[in-house]
């Protein structure tokens, strides 16, 4: 299980990223969220974050 991200919807603000509580996410080169999917334990709690519906954990 991992957080997958639909970099075409995210805008990007960052609000996933605080929520992670083993720091698997962060802003890659274009400003979009990226998942480490090594480090993710797939909570699902930047799922409920995101205010575009970006993420889906699969
Ligand atoms: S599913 Fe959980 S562990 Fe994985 S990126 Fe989202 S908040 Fe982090
Ligand atoms: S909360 Fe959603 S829109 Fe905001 S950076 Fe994360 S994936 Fe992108």
């Amino acid at each position: 299980m991992a957080a997958i991200i639909d970099k075409d919807a995210c805008i990007g603000c960052g609000a996933c990223e605080g929520g992670c509580p083993v720091g698997a996410l962060s802003m890659d080169d274009e400003g979009k969220s990226s998942c480490d999917a090594d480090a993710c334990i797939g909570c699902g709690a930047c799922e409920g974050t995101c205010p575009v519906g970006a993420i889906t954990i699969e």
